[in-house]
């Protein structure tokens, strides 16, 4: 039995998705062979590569605006350091909004100057900066929309006059933005679209070639797009479990029909976090992530009893970060209402009975 899996990452995805990728590893497309054991070169995967790509720039509707979509390989985390190599010439500017947003701070001080915009540290990222602002001469901003560990989300599309590049890892696809604004987004497949194994990288082409030193290949967004992300072997199993995510959420209507589904997953979910008595939100109200909801017990004594029930009703993965303790529940795309609901129920119970 399918258990309700509230895991941060790797994640759930739809299980229909799971059944298809199995199919493909033992026959794919009726070819009496695996799709791990065909050449990347074949045109049955070079067709799922142009397919994932082209799905992917289609739903954040940037079809035809300069941008080109590349699965990469080596994390979000690379990413943080692939990002500064490509764009940081002589100054950077990054939002410091929790445990990702620092690491990739980290790796970008190795590579130029770098100014923390604003930061929220003092209150262990519990919110999102506001009313900051950008000088005009850094090469670009860099932003986590939304914060996987903490569950504080950016709900708005900034407008300052630098480029803009975002760590979308954990809410890519899950809510309409104008993603026009960005010209480099980046997000580790694992959160919401598939296997952990690849990054999907959407870049406007205008934003390279402006840094003055040379760039090693395998960390080089214009070699990537020049092979069409086939540089060398691609993480084809990854790349084709992301595609047929990319065509259920097509199918499901795309971005603008999950996000409702989100809304109502967050707004059950944190209503009840805010009517129970016995748990509290950790995140500012206003910055809440409709992807990965925080919370603690008001009175932790209760904490086995509870921790008793949820496991009791199949429910896996509720566990905070240990930066944060008490729970966290990830809702992304494919966890159903359902789930949710359980969850809910879950905590009703241990409020009659505690
Ligand atoms: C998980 C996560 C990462 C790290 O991703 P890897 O693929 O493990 O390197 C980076 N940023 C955010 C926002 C994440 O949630």
């Amino acid at each position: 039995m399918k258990k309700h899996n509230f895991s941060a990452g790797p994640c759930i995805l739809p299980q229909e998705v799971f059944k298809q990728a199995s199919e493909a590893v033992i026959d794919f497309n009726g070819l009496g062979l695996s799709l791990i054991e065909i050449s990347h070169r074949d045109k049955n995967f070079i067709e799922v590569m142009d397919q994932a790509q082209s799905l992917a720039l289609e739903l954040l509707g940037l079809e035809n605006k300069g941008y080109k979509a590349l699965f990469l390989q080596g994390g979000a985390s690379t990413q943080f350091l692939a990002v500064a190599y490509n764009l940081l010439n002589k100054k950077s500017a990054y939002l410091n909004t929790g445990t990702w947003a620092s690491k990739a701070i980290k790796e970008a001080r190795l590579f130029g100057e770098l100014v923390e915009v604003a930061s929220s540290k003092d209150q262990n990222f519990n919110y999102i900066p506001k009313g900051f602002s950008v000088p005009s001469d850094v090469d670009y901003l860099h932003i986590t929309t939304n914060n996987t560990i903490f569950g504080t989300q950016i709900k708005e599309d900034y407008n300052f006059e630098v480029p803009l590049v975002a760590d979308m890892s954990s809410d890519i696809f899950s809510c309409q933005r104008d993603f026009s604004k960005y010209d480099l987004i980046y997000a580790g497949a694992q959160k919401n679209m598939g296997p952990a194994g690849t990054t999907l990288v959407v870049i406007k082409e205008g934003i390279l070639g402006k840094v003055d030193r040379t760039i090693p290949s395998m960390l080089d967004y214009k070699i990537h797009i020049d092979k069409e992300s086939m540089f060398n072997t691609p993480p084809v199993f990854a790349v084709y479990v992301s595609m047929l995510t990319l065509q259920w959420l097509k199918n499901l209507g795309g971005i603008q029909a999950i996000e409702k589904i989100n809304q109502e997953k967050a707004d059950l979910l944190y209503d009840e976090i805010d009517r129970n008595p016995l748990f509290k939100g950790f995140a500012a109200t206003e910055d809440r992530s409709n992807m990965n909801a925080t919370f603690n017990l008001v009175d932790e004594s209760v904490k086995d009893l509870f921790d008793g029930i949820w496991k009791d009703a199949d429910i896996n993965g509720l566990n905070g970060h240990r930066s944060v303790g008490g729970y966290r529940a990830s809702m992304y795309n494919a966890l159903p209402l359902n789930s949710v609901e359980v969850l809910v129920q879950a905590m009703q119970a241990i409020e009659k009975r505690a």
